[in-house]
């Protein structure tokens, strides 16, 4: 059996290495149109790769996904984050779970992510191929014609689209799997940015940018009231942190634009109702005079 899988980012990897494991008769090609594997992986948690999570209960694990926890019930329970954990280290990258649960390779290098992928694809029947633009698909007889630029065609008896989506474009995902999935009959569902941060109209956050709160409850107006509670920051264009990113991705399907901007509420102590706090504020003026 040929496999073509195009993109050589994190599905695409892990894609490649999962079927080398299972059937290692397959031929399989991983297509790249850049000059290395995982780009994208290599910036991600901030250049160290936040593989997975400390958090073991599923059913608390999954809560934290605003808008994906029923999409990823079945992954969650065929690949666990434990599960995880044991394959990067079995597999020459050991990993830390840190304070707040996150797991990074122990050397603190997402490269040595992608490093792990590249020394099994040695060993492996994977071809890879690097700076090979996926410029079309199409179907003929139980086989798939790949065309790419400047090179010729590839036949393929399964297709994987491993693409990405079209965030961080400079890494390569310029959404051409959109565009691929179509040409063979696929729908797509309206595109939206999520786990973003937000640009605020205000220009005073920047004064205050890194101040950070370990629980703030951020609340947007839109079509209907979105909130999020959690860790929270000021930055140089606006708001950020984890609250922020879970409520991009709550109003991810709002209308807004810099012309027609959504309104946002910040609540920085949320455990505390403000008649508490004013009385609080009250006393320990009074004791610290
Ligand atoms: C700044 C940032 C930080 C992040 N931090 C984390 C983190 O710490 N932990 C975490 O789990 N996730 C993190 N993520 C999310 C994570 O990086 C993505 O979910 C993941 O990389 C998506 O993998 P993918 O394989 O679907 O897509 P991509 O990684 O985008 O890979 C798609 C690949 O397809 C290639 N391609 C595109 N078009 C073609 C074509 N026509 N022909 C051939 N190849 C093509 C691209 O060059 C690219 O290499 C972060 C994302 C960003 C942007």
């Amino acid at each position: 059996m040929r496999v073509a899988i195009i993109g050589g980012g994190a599905a695409g990897m892990m894609c490649a290495t999962t079927i080398n494991e299972l059937n290692p008769e397959a031929e399989v090609f991983l297509i790249e149109k850049n000059e290395s594997l995982g780009k994208k992986v290599i910036i991600s948690g901030g250049g160290r790769c936040n593989v997975t999570t400390g958090i073991e209960d599923l059913k608390i694990l999954l809560k934290k996904y605003p808008r994906g926890e029923k999409f990823l019930i079945s992954a969650m329970h065929r690949f666990s984050p434990s599960a995880v954990y044991a394959w990067f280290e079995d597999h020459g990258v050991p990993l830390k779970c840190e304070e707040d649960l996150r797991v990074f390779p122990r050397s603190d290098q997402g490269k040595d992510v992608v490093g792990a992928f590249e020394k099994i694809f040695a060993h492996h029947k994977t071809k890879v191929l690097l700076k090979h633009i996926v410029k079309g698909i199409e179907q003929k007889n139980n086989e798939f014609i790949i065309t790419i630029k400047d090179q010729p065609p590839l036949v393929a008896d399964q297709v994987v689209l491993a693409l990405g989506g079209q965030a961080y474009r400079h890494t390569g995902s310029t959404g051409d799997g959109y565009t691929l999935a179509e040409s063979l009959g696929h729908h797509t569902t309206p595109l939206a940015a999520s786990l973003n941060s937000f640009i605020t109209e205000e220009k005073w956050p920047r004064a205050i940018a890194g101040l950070s709160f370990i629980k703030a409850t951020i609340i947007a107006e839109g079509s209907k009231h979105f909130s999020f509670t959690g860790a929270f920051l000021f930055t140089h264009l606006g708001i950020s942190g984890p609250a922020v990113f879970a409520l991009s991705s709550l109003v991810a399907f709002e209308e807004y634009s810099p012309k027609k901007p959504l309104k946002i509420f910040i609540d920085l102590i949320p455990d505390i109702s403000p008649e508490k706090f004013v009385t609080d504020l009250k006393q320990f003026m009074q004791e610290n005079p």
